[in-house]
C-alpha cells in the first residue's frame, strides 16, 4: 500500500503547483533569462552580499527558475535541498570535489559510471585521494573495505552495465555507525522508483540527461541532501566551480518533470516485456534486468525498488561480430551512447561499466526501451535475429 501511495504522491508533486501570481498566474515559472539582479539601493545590496549563497545576486548562485526546479527535485526525493548542475558530471565531480581532501579515503563500487571512475582515478593520482573499489553486492564488501580514514561510500544501484545491486538501507547503517558519508548515483531508477534518502543515504546525484529531461534535448545533473551538507558542497563546489544549469535548460528539465511518472511507468512496463521476450529466446544467454525473477539479486530489487526503469543488458550466444550486425539490421533501436529520452537505443560490446567482472561475456548488448509500441520493438528485434541467423 505505501508503494502505491509514494507513487501518487509523485503524480500530484510534478503536476500541481501553487498559483504564483507574482506572473500573472502563468501556469509554468518563467526563463529568468538574466545574469545578475539588480538592487533598489546599496543596503539591500549590501545585505545580499553577505550571503550570496542564499539571496539572488547573480546567476552562477541563484536563479529563480533553477531555483523552483531545485525545490521540485527536493521534494521528490524527501531531500532538504537540490542543487542542479551543468550535467550529471559536473554534479558528481563538484560534490566530490567538495567533500573530499588528501589524506581522505573512498570506497567505490566497481561497475559505477566510468567518468565516475576517471574523476576519482584523478583524486587520487593528483590529490593524494585514496580509493578501494569493491562488488558491492555483499555488505561485508564495505565492511572490510572501511579504513580510518574513509570519508565517502559511493554508489550505483543498480549498475549501468550489468545492472548489479546494493543492499542501501544496511550500508547506511553500516556508514552511520562508521562515521562516514554515503552518496549514490541514481539515475537508472529516479524518485519515482528510489528514494535513497529515505533509507539513510546522504547524498543523491542524478545525471538529468538521462529521464529527467526524457527527450534527448539537454544536460543536467543534480545533487539532493540534507541543508548543512549541501553548504559544504554550495561553498567549496558549486559557486567556485561553476558548473551551473542554465535558466533555459532548467525550464526545459521542468517540463520534463511534469511527465516523468508517467513515462517511467511505460518505461518498465516496455522494458519488461522487452526483457522477458529476449529471456525466452534461444540466443540469448542471459538478461540483466532486475525485475526478471531470473535475476539474482531480484529479491533485493523488489524490496528496494517500487518499480524498474527501461535500460538492462544481456548476454547474446552468438559471437560479438554478428551481433554488432543484429543492431545494425535493427530499426528502432538507434546505435548511440546514453538513455532516458524518448527512442529506444542499442550498444554491443562490454561497456566501460561492465569490466572487472569474470565470465561477462564479450557479446554484451545493452538496450534501452523507449516510448516505441512495444510489439514494433520485439517484431524488429526478431527481424534482426532472422536476418543474423539466415547469413
Ligand atoms: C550519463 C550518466 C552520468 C553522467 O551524466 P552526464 O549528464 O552525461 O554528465 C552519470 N551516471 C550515470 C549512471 C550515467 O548514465
Amino acid at each position: 500500500m505505501e508503494r502505491s501511495n509514494g507513487r501518487n504522491d509523485v503524480y500530484s508533486q510534478v503536476a500541481h503547483d501553487e498559483i504564483d501570481l507574482q506572473h500573472s498566474g502563468a501556469v509554468t515559472i518563467p526563463v529568468y533569462q538574466n545574469s545578475l539582479f539588480a538592487f533598489p539601493n546599496h543596503e539591500a545590496f549590501d545585505q545580499a552580499m553577505r550571503d550570496v549563497l542564499s539571496a539572488t545576486v547573480y546567476s552562477r548562485g541563484n536563479n529563480p527558475t533553477v531555483q523552483y526546479l531545485e525545490r521540485k527535485i527536493a521534494e521528490l526525493e524527501r531531500g532538504e535541498r537540490a542543487r542542479c548542475f551543468a550535467s550529471g558530471m559536473a554534479a558528481i565531480s563538484s560534490t566530490l570535489h567538495a567533500l573530499l581532501k588528501t589524506g581522505d579515503h573512498v570506497v567505490c563500487v566497481d561497475q559505477s559510471y566510468g567518468p565516475t571512475r576517471q574523476y576519482l582515478g584523478e583524486l587520487s593520482d593528483r590529490f593524494g585521494i585514496a580509493v578501494t573499489y569493491v562488488d558491492g553486492r555483499a555488505v561485508a564488501d564495505f565492511r572490510q573495505a572501511l579504513q580510518p580514514h574513509t570519508k565517502l561510500i559511493y554508489l550505483e544501484s543498480p549498475t549501468s552495465g550489468l545492472f548489479q545491486l546494493q543492499d542501501l538501507e544496511e550500508i547506511a547503517k553500516l556508514a552511520k555507525e562508521a562515521g562516514v558519508l554515503t552518496a549514490i548515483d541514481s539515475s537508472w531508477a529516479t524518485p519515482c522508483f528510489l528514494q535513497p534518502l529515505s533509507l539513510g543515504i546522504d547524498i543523491v546525484l542524478h545525471s538529468m540527461t538521462k529521464y529527467f529531461s526524457g527527450h534527448s534535448d539537454c544536460l543536467g545533473g543534480v545533487v539532493v541532501t540534507r541543508a548543512e551538507l549541501m553548504r559544504e558542497i554550495e561553498q567549496r563546489g558549486y559557486m567556485l566551480l561553476g558548473g551551473i544549469m542554465t535558466p533555459h535548460t532548467a525550464s526545459l528539465m521542468i517540463r520534463g518533470l511534469r511527465t516523468l511518472p508517467l513515462r517511467m511507468e511505460r518505461h518498465q512496463q516496455s522494458g519488461l516485456a522487452v526483457a522477458e521476450y529476449l529471456q525466452a529466446h534461444p540466443m540469448v544467454a542471459c538478461v540483466n534486468h532486475p525485475g526478471l525473477p531470473s535475476h539474482p539479486q531480484h529479491q533485493l530489487a523488489q524490496k528496494q525498488l517500487s518499480g524498474y526503469s527501461s535500460l538492462f543488458s544481456f548476454e547474446a550466444k552468438l559471437p560479438l561480430q554478428v551481433m554488432k550486425q543484429w543492431a545494425d539490421t535493427l530499426q528502432y533501436f538507434r546505435i548511440g551512447v546514453s538513455w532516458g529520452g524518448y527512442e529506444s537505443l542499442v550498444s554491443v560490446g562490454a561497456t566501460p561499466e561492465a569490466r572487472n567482472t569474470d565470465g561477462a561475456s564479450p557479446s554484451l548488448v545493452r538496450l534501452y526501451v523507449g516510448l516505441e509500441d512495444t510489439a514494433a520493438l520485439i517484431e524488429d528485434m526478431e527481424k534482426a535475429w532472422t536476418t543474423v541467423m539466415h547469413e
